[in-house]
């Protein structure tokens, strides 16, 4: 039998790449695992966590606003935002030490490398020169920003990695994209200040969600005074002589604006790292193919995460890197399960959602319940913020199980997580109503609906 330098070698030390190399190497498996650039990646370095805080530094104007309506004086407030990318910093790289050393502590072994394949059982290390076999291969490489060639002065733009570390916070920004990306960034720096424009080629921003929740927070972001425009695409981007840019949208609309940021969508790091020379299936956009065990086509080898391009999100990564050490190092296959996942888009205010939407469970289920409840949250009516949340239920009329909950409104991403477990655990509007509410809080209409707001059947409302 060959012997190898590594029973696994990681390449990617983000969210799957780090929790695969720790949890093979807790099982007394010799790990190796590169990363190019800094350990934690996308969600570390440059997505979920400073975007968050972020999103927390955002919110203050609103909550120094809303402090009047309960008797406070808060003084003229200032921002800083230095401060905030320096103190942002400390944090990613107090958490980027934690991710590595998390893997060493269990022996694993850690580079600081860009890492080719030169053969399935071969792996070049660039930055040190230098070349390891391994037993077992997973590649855990991520993605990055999509960039936008075609655009005229698409030099100028920059992209969400660059929008976390700008010099100067702009006075004027355009946002072009419709995801979740574009509309949680746009939130960020119109609550900084920023006069912010978001311009999206679709007929309504975030068209995976329901679209209820779409239409309410479109309306929501413009009253706070962001700038929405829908079926537009930036036509041309050009330097001005003062330094700003003339951002020309559909319409030859021009926007002078300090920054245009893409966020176009996401594209696999799968380039120049030797993987057609060793003959890995992709798909057309350069993700990696893989079954249903996250194996390529080639058996030794493995990829997991955002560079498979099945659903981008942290804790999939993770799931599927703990599916992936169950199948290769514990001969328990185990497929990942990506059906019913819960997630929150932390806009202002903020979705919580998981399953079905209406729209999908039409399509799906001949008897459709919806319960849907808007009102003013209770911390809005001594506020006196004019800001409406959503709740809403999507439930099968035939068997009453809950197929979708879709929530609109503050700490929407807080009760997603709770109601993942009840949509997981298949549990009906029955289960919903027999459940005593929590009062005072905004929840408590999630199990105090009890009369359908509307059905819809066989396509029809009735
Ligand atoms: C702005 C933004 C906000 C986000 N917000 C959220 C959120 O709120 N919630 C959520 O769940 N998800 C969020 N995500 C998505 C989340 O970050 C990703 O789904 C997750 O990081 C994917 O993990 P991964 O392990 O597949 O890849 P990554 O975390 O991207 O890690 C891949 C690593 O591989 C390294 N690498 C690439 N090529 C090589 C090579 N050849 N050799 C060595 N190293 C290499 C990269 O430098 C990187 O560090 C966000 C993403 C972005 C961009």
């Amino acid at each position: 039998m060959a012997v190898y330098d590594y029973d696994l070698f990681v390449i990617g030390g983000g969210s799957g790449g780090v929790r695969a190399a720790r949890m093979a190497a807790a099982l007394g498996k010799r790990v190796g695992i590169a990363e190019e650039y800094r350990y934690g990646g996308t969600c570390v370095i440059r997505g979920c966590v400073p975007k968050k805080l972020y999103v927390y530094a955002s919110q203050f104007p609103e909550h120094f606003a809303d402090a009047a309506g309960y008797g406070w004086t808060v003084p003229q407030a200032s921002f800083d935002w230095q401060t905030l990318v320096a103190n942002k910093d400390r944090e990613i790289s107090r958490l980027e030490a934690i991710y590595r050393k998390n893997v060493q502590g269990v022996g694993g072994e850690t580079f600081q490398s860009r890492a080719m394949l030169v053969d399935p059982h071969v792996v070049h290390l660039l930055g040190n020169d230098r070349t390891v076999t391994a037993d077992q291969i997973l590649i855990a490489t991520g993605g990055r920003p999509a960039p936008h060639p075609a655009l005229p002065g698409h030099e100028h733009c920059i992209f969400s990695n660059e929008a976390l570390d700008l010099k100067e916070l702009p006075k004027a920004i355009m946002i072009e994209g419709g995801g979740y990306i574009a509309v949680e960034f746009a939130n960020i720096f119109h609550g900084l200040g920023v006069d912010t424009t978001l311009v999206y080629r679709g007929k309504e921003i975030l068209s995976r969600f329901d679209m209820d929740l779409r239409r309410m927070l479109h309306e929501t972001m413009e009253k706070k005074g962001i700038k929405i425009l829908c079926h537009a695409v930036s036509e041309w981007v050009r330097k001005r002589p003062d330094g700003r840019l003339d951002a020309v949208v559909t319409g030859d609309k021009i926007l002078t604006v300090d920054q245009v940021m893409l966020a176009i969508g996401r594209l696999p790091n799968t380039e120049n790292m030797g993987l057609e020379g060793v003959g890995i299936e992709m798909t057309k956009t350069g993700a990696i193919n893989v079954d249903q065990y996250s194996r390529t086509n080639i058996d030794n080898i493995w990829a997991i995460g955002d560079v498979t391009n099945r659903v981008q999100l942290t804790p999939v990564a993770i799931h599927e890197a703990m599916c992936f050490v169950e199948t290769a190092f514990k001969g328990n296959p185990t497929a990942p399960d990506h059906d019913t996942i819960a997630t929150a888009v932390f806009s202002q205010p903020e979705i919580g959602t998981v399953g079905l939407s209406e729209d999908e469970a039409i399509k799906r289920f001949s008897d459709v319940e919806i319960y849907r409840a808007t009102f003013r949250p209770m911390r809005h009516t001594l506020s006196g913020r004019d800001e409406k949340m959503l709740i809403k239920l999507v439930v099968d009329g035939t068997s009453k199980r809950v197929l979708g909950v879709h929530i609109l409104g503050p700490d929407a991403g807080e009760m997603a997580q709770l109601l993942g477990i009840p949509l997981k655990a298949g549990l009906t509007k029955d289960d919903f109503d027999r459940t005593m509410a929590v009062h005072p809080t905004a929840a408590e209409e999630l199990v105090t609906m009890y009369k359908p707001t509307y059905r819809v059947k066989d396509g029809e409302r009735v």
